[in-house]
């Protein structure tokens, strides 16, 4: 039995070896010492050989890490073997190795930067105050129920919007986390204070933060989709309420939940759609935007729109 076992283990483990796995999970959650928290996580991580990286505040964890499938499932056994992190719900994805340049694991005021680190209490249930959180299951009985009246509210960049977001979603001008408390206070959005606003982002991390902002500035029905776009993908694929690709923040840039779907974002030079950010050839400028393989296979488009109407 024992041998037996062993050796189908040992078979798994050779073909699991090329199989990298990236992960990424937040746990809101007090943390009297984060930077003894920090030294214990960038040794484990390191140790495991995995990359990624880490934000640890005096609320908790936020990791998107990745490697081989074995090293990750040690470190996320052991992650979890710390109580205050038990209840991480780990998302996975596949990688395609290689998918981080280094390990980085820092302390920070905030796990997002919504610079409000103030404004958000959490306890060892988590963030207090934010908005009821819904599984897809629950977010599709919402609108079955609630139908036109549900808003979708985008808790992410606006560029990562770009390339997919749920249908009919409103996409605050946000270049940055730190723009949302401006944009929620600036009355553009004021019209939905009564109505049921579902935020959304890519796995949950900043509509726990988000949706208390919201909350606090008047909203009054404030929902926010549980495990993100990631889980909502896993459930629904491309058959629900999702259009296009997701941003995300490795390597690969972005990723599609199942085949068929189509990005919902445009070469800026063919108009061809394509999910593929691109870095603008501007060294002073770097920012990323719409560009297929066909074009920067010939050379097209070096740089970003904003640079490219200024002549540079
Ligand atoms: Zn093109
Ligand atoms: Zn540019």
């Amino acid at each position: 039995m024992v041998t037996g076992a062993s050796a189908v283990g040992a078979l798994n483990t050779i073909e699991a070896m090329s199989v990298q796995k990236i992960v990424l999970f937040y746990v809101f959650t007090p943390l009297a010492d984060p930077e003894a928290v920090r030294l214990w996580q960038h040794a484990l991580a390191e140790g495991c050989g995995l990359k990624g990286r880490v934000i640890i505040s005096k609320d908790g964890i936020n990791a998107t890490l990745g490697g081989d499938i074995d090293d990750v499932k040690k470190y996320v056994r052991i992650t979890k073997s710390y109580e205050p992190f038990k209840k991480a719900d780990i998302k996975w994805s596949t990688g395609q190795g290689d998918d981080f340049p280094r390990l980085s694991v820092k302390v920070r005021p905030e796990l997002v930067t919504f610079t409000t680190p103030d404004e958000i209490k959490v306890d060892a249930d988590g963030v207090i105050g934010g908005g009821e959180h819904l599984k897809p299951g629950a977010l599709h009985k919402l609108i079955e129920e609630r139908g036109d009246d549900v808003v979708f509210f985008d808790g992410r960049n606006a560029m990562e919007a770009e390339i997919g977001r749920f249908r009919g979603a409103i996409v605050p001008d946000v270049e940055t986390t730190r723009d949302f408390i401006d944009e929620i206070e600036s009355g553009k959005y004021d019209e939905y204070k009564d109505r049921p606003v579902v935020t959304y982002c890519t796995g949950g991390i900043r509509c726990e933060v988000l949706s208390v902002l919201m909350k606090n500035r008047g909203f009054n029905e404030v929902y926010q989709l549980d495990g993100g776009i990631v889980r909502y993908g896993e459930t629904y694929g491309n058959s629900g309420l999702w259009d296009g690709s997701l941003y995300v923040f490795d390597k690969r840039m972005h990723m599609e939940f199942g085949s068929g779907a189509e990005s919902l974002g445009s070469c800026l030079e063919c108009g061809k759609r394509t999910p593929k950010f691109v870095n603008c050839a501007n060294e002073s400028c770097r920012q990323q935007f719409l560009r297929c393989e066909d074009c920067t296979r010939a050379g097209l488009h070096p740089t970003c729109g904003s640079c490219v109407s200024v002549g540079m």
